[in-house]
């Protein structure tokens, strides 16, 4: 008791709907859950995690963003005594546990603490895993993703050099992405897309960058995460009879398309209307756009695309 106040005790279920996480293998609420104030995923960014959705009760694609997180942990030398199955049972026990059936999970991996005093050495750092969900998040809002969303082009940053930091590895270098949200928010808009150094299109906070033009699709190629949603959309348009270039996207050329979209976990194919002060297919999300968005949610309620989950009665 504090102040006279009995402890409430939130039963699992409704402890548990706004957010759950699995630490060492126990399932608590999310508020509850924390890291040492020193672990090196803190105190360096060095960490790296992916993000799986649940639609309709079942992951997407579950084995490719297993498979992504087992490469970047190996690519870190992240280590954290857990193998793809301990992964995926996790993951399953903790959505299951929160009863959501749309969700957004994320795995993490983190040096950890440095269990030597005084060590600067990675090698002795205890490599930590953990797991957490909340219900679903759109990076571009649902009504706004309707008619279509407004992006900045940074002027102020571009995108850190695939040089210093491998973007193909999921991370939270977000230095250059945060300071582009400011810009952009500051303008009005949604989000943000990057250049890198050299005026080549990149990518934004969590999402990939599409351009369509005369009915070809283009997707940069370098300095961007190969994303799981990209890839979806890059075999849909395959399955479509679509071109897909994958290469360097000047940023004159991004701005001559005819449609503009974004993928991500986050909402799938989400279509971009206004880049700036461009104005793409007569500012409603365009006719391609709309194919590949509702292409992507029948890809996603195809059974070899599903991991159902098994919630408790
Ligand atoms: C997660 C993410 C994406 C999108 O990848 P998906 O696998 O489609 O969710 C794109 N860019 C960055 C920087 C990301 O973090």
């Amino acid at each position: 008791m504090i102040d006279g106040q009995p402890e409430v005790n939130p039963s699992p279920s409704t402890g548990l709907k706004t957010g759950a996480a699995w630490v060492d293998g126990r399932i608590i609420p999310i508020s509850k859950a924390s890291i040492p104030i020193n672990d090196w995923g803190l105190i360096h960014s060095d960490i790296t995690y992916d993000v799986v959705p649940v639609w309709e009760g079942a992951f997407f694609r579950f084995e490719l963003y297993l498979a992504r997180f087992f490469r970047s942990m190996a690519a870190l030398r992240l280590n954290p005594g857990i193998d793809q199955a301990g992964v995926a049972n996790a993951l399953h026990d903790l959505v299951a546990a929160t009863g959501l059936q749309k969700a957004y999970v994320a795995m993490v991996a983190t040096r950890g603490v440095n269990r030597v005093p005084g060590s600067r050495d990675p090698r002795d750092c205890h490599n930590r895993f953990f797991a957490w969900c909340v219900p679903y998040i759109h990076v571009i809002a649902l009504d706004i993703a309707d008619t279509g969303a407004q992006v900045h082009i940074a002027s102020s940053v571009c995108r850190i050099s695939p040089n210093s930091v491998d973007p193909r590895i999921k991370n939270y270098h977000w230095g250059d992405f945060t300071k582009g949200l400011f810009e952009a928010k500051a303008l009005g808009a949604e989000t943000v897309i990057l250049l890198d150094a050299d005026g080549h299109v990149t990518e934004g906070p969590g999402f990939n960058v599409f351009a369509v033009k005369d009915k070809r699709l283009v997707t940069p190629e370098r300095g961007v995460l190969h994303g799981i949603s990209r890839q979806t959309v890059i075999e849909i348009a395959a399955d479509l009879g679509l071109e897909v270039e994958i290469r360097d996207l000047p940023v004159s050329e991004f701005l001559q398309s005819d449609e503009v979209f974004i993928t991500t976990s986050g909402g799938g194919v989400a279509p971009i209307t206004r880049v700036d002060d461009h104005i793409f297919s007569n500012d409603a999300p365009g006719e391609l756009t709309l194919a590949l968005h509702r292409a992507y949610f029948e890809w996603a309620a195809r059974p070899e695309n599903r991991t159902p989950i098994t919630y408790p009665d």
